[in-house]
This record gives C-alpha cells, structure tokens and sequence, in this order.
C-alpha cells in the first residue's frame, strides 16, 4: 500500500454537509400542533407478526404506528395513492435529514414528484437520540429484510421476510400474486429499528429496539398515501430476522382526522418545479 507523504494532511480536511437544508421548506409544525389536538379517530389496520397489511390515509389527516404487545420492528413502504409510480424514496430522505428520522422530518418522494409524502409530528422515541455505538432509531439506511439477500447468504426458501410479507400485501391490495407486486415494494422506512453504522469497520449493525408497548410514530399525510406496513421477523431485531427464531409481535395503525377548518388554508405540495427536460 503506498501511502502518500500527505496523508494526514489530506484526511484532516474538515467535511461539508451534503445538503445545507436551511433552503429546505420546512412544515408548519405550529399549524400541524394545533390540528392534531383536534384528531378524531377514523379507522384502524391491525398488522400480525411477521405480516403485512396496507392501509389508506387522505391527504390532510394522520396516521400513528402503535407498539402492541411487545417491542416490534415495522418496515413502511408509502405510495401517493393516485399514482403508485409516486413513491417513498429512501435514498433521498436520507440525503436531506440523514440516517434517521424523527418529528419535523419528512418522507420524501421518488422523482419527478420530490415532494414530501408525509411529515413526522410526534415521535415518543424522540429521547433516544443518538447513542454511544452510534446507534440510533427510526432508520432510512436499511432496504428491508428480504429472501433474496437470505437465500444469497444462508441458501434456503424464508416467505416472512419483509418484502414478502409487504409483496403479498401489495397483492392483495391489487388483486395480483405477490410476483406482480413485488415491483411497487420499496426501500422502508424501518420504524423503531435501532441501527447505525460500526465506527470502527463501518458496517450496518442493528440492536434491541428501545421501543415498548405504548411508544408510538405519528405522520401527517401530505398527499393521498397508500401505505404498508410489514411487522419484521426479527422482532425487536436484537438478534437475527430471516428467521421465525425471534419473539415477533403486532404493530397497530391508527388512522385520525382534524377537526374541519384545523388545518386553515393548507394545500398538498406541489411536484418539483424541475422542467424535465435535462438541457435538451
Ligand atoms: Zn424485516
């Protein structure tokens, strides 16, 4: 290995983030605050352990994934319900608030939408921040737990996974076999999930979830969503997922309107200004 003579030289310049956010349009949490003290109860999709479900929630109301019965791990996928193409871009939600996301921050959508899906309002695992193994909850690093990566790296045929568990939804959703659906399935957001980064060798590492029953993620629904929810096969992924090996329990949605007038003159955002037709 040759190492150049200005090595430390070089490794000693200070970073720059990626994406100074400040130009960021941000969401009027006082507006926000205010319309979900007035939420009324619309609906509710119960999501069994190592399944999935999807759900429905307009544009304007809310919707809250609930810890059940014991510390559980979900994996989300969000679509724009009038356009399935429209869909949750995790890459890019990552690049804008970084690995993790908590109340204030957004679900970004794929292009040439690039609009917010849905705005985090109240995370009660908001206290954990980031802790001493860099760890942290509410990921948008990991894809989703799913056969093809198992059968690559122990062989065999697991049907729990996440992405199975969100195709079969998304198949029942459509009426096709999961096979049809599996292309609308997504990078998640991995909701409760405590993972991070090895500081050492840099690999994705995940620990017990510190979420307990009562703990709760609430969004407001920017666009019309499409939402799915899959209760992951590791649980509260302490251990291992690809497997039925650890203690799996249901997630429990919640679907809310404000009360009428809560929300004033707010109106959905719009698709990205960009004029599609890169220099041509
Ligand atoms: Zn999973």
């Amino acid at each position: 290995m040759n190492i150049p003579s200005d090595a430390a030289a070089r490794r000693a310049v200070p970073p720059v983030i990626c994406y100074p956010v400040e130009t960021l349009p941000r969401p009027d949490m006082a507006l926000l605050d205010a319309a979900r003290a007035s939420l009324t109860k619309t609906g509710e999709t119960l999501i069994p352990p190592r399944d999935a479900r999807t759900f429905s929630v307009p544009a304007g109301h809310f919707f809250r994934i609930n810890s059940v019965e014991g510390p559980q791990v979900g994996d989300l996928n969000l679509w724009n319900a009038r356009d399935l193409t429209e869909r949750f871009y995790s890459g890019k939600t990552r690049a804008l608030h970084g690995t993790h996301i908590t109340r204030g921050d957004r679900m970004w959508s794929s292009f040439p939408g690039m609009r917010p899906l849905a705005t985090i309002t109240h995370d009660s695992l908001a206290w954990y921040g980031i802790d001493g193994f860099g760890g942290s909850v509410h990921d948008v690093i990991g894809t989703r737990c799913d056969p093809y990566t198992h059968n690559l790296l122990a062989g065999g045929q697991y049907h729990h996974c996440c992405h199975s568990n969100l195709s079969r939804a998304m198949g029942d959703y459509l009426g096709v076999p999961p096979r049809d659906a599996e292309s609308h399935v997504h990078d998640v957001l991995n909701v409760f999930m405590c993972t991070g980064f090895t500081r050492d060798t840099g690999e994705y590492f995940m620990k017990a979830s510190p979420v307990r029953p009562g703990d709760m993620l609430e969004f407001f629904a920017e666009v019309d969503l499409l939402g799915a929810l899959s209760a992951c096969p590791g649980g509260d992924c302490s251990a291992e997922h690809s497997s039925d090996a650890a203690p799996c329990y249901p997630l429990l949605v919640e679907t809310f309107a404000p009360a009428p007038g809560a929300l004033g003159n707010w109106k959905p955002p719009q698709p990205s200004g960009y004029d599609r037709t890169h220099g041509r």
